[in-house]
């Protein structure tokens, strides 16, 4: 296509009108410049991806063990991880180590959740919460200590995100395609060890056409995926 031809194409679609919708996120205002009540985000679609959370075990122990399986599978490189020793007295995680450093990068992150997947203590998971932004790179890189849920178990609320009443709701283990075993068939069977603010969540569904169709290795995985505690 030459130069002329590619201009024709563009003033034939000046006529078109916008195909891009304009994404308010519940700040847009009436003509008087007060906060419009009734626009509010979009629902999101219940797998969307988002900032990551470092999640916790129901009695507050972190999940990470700062294994680096996530860094080693992310794409996009936007993950560093140390892991440590667990100090004896006053262990962080179960088991020999923690994640002492972890930082993702979100200027590069393209929210793929291979490091969900990866992850074998599902110690990192999404959020859907996608609408925060930074005045300058360092800003772009969150810590262990943004990405860590509270006390309660929820996501932090931090001051450049836009969290709306309920978006902490279901911010993990929702996110994942395939059991913790790496199956992609799961119904009827808990995939998910107990969470901090969350418990033990019911069985996803809607993964297999029935539950007969999971195969049959997994007799073993039920001890620990059924169990709600550590692995
Ligand atoms: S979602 Fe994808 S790109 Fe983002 S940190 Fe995880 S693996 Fe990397
Ligand atoms: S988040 Fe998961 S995969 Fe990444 S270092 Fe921690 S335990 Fe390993």
């Amino acid at each position: 296509m030459g130069y002329l031809e590619g201009f024709g194409v563009t003033f034939r679609k000046w006529g078109e009108g916008v195909t891009t919708r304009e994404y308010r996120a519940g700040r847009g205002t009436s003509s008087k410049g007060v906060p419009d009540p009734n626009d509010q985000k979009a629902p999101k679609p219940e797998r969307a991806h988002g900032r990551h959370v470092l999640n916790r075990y129901e009695d507050g122990m972190e999940k990470c063990i700062g294994c680096e399986l996530c860094a080693g599978v992310c794409p996009a490189k936007c993950i560093y991880v140390r892991g440590a020793d667990n100090p004896p007295e006053d262990p962080r995680s179960p088991g020999e180590r923690f994640g002492f450093i972890y930082e993702i990068n979100y200027l590069r992150c393209i929210h793929c959740d291979l490091c969900v997947e990866a992850c074998p203590t599902e110690a990192i998971t999404e959020t859907k919460l996608f609408e925060f932004s930074f005045e300058n790179r360092a800003d772009a890189i969150y810590t262990k200590d943004e990405l860590l849920v509270d006390d309660d178990g929820m996501p932090q609320k931090l001051p450049w995100e836009d969290w709306r009443p309920g978006e902490d709701q279901n911010t993990s283990g929702w996110m994942r395609a395939t059991a913790p075993a790496g199956r992609a068939a799961y119904e009827n069977r808990v995939g998910w060890s107990g969470e901090l603010g969350y418990g033990v969540r019911a069985p996803e569904l809607g993964q297999a056409d029935s539950a007969d169709s999971a195969p049959e290795e997994d007799a073993n995985d039920d001890d620990h995926s059924d169990s709600g505690g550590h692995h």
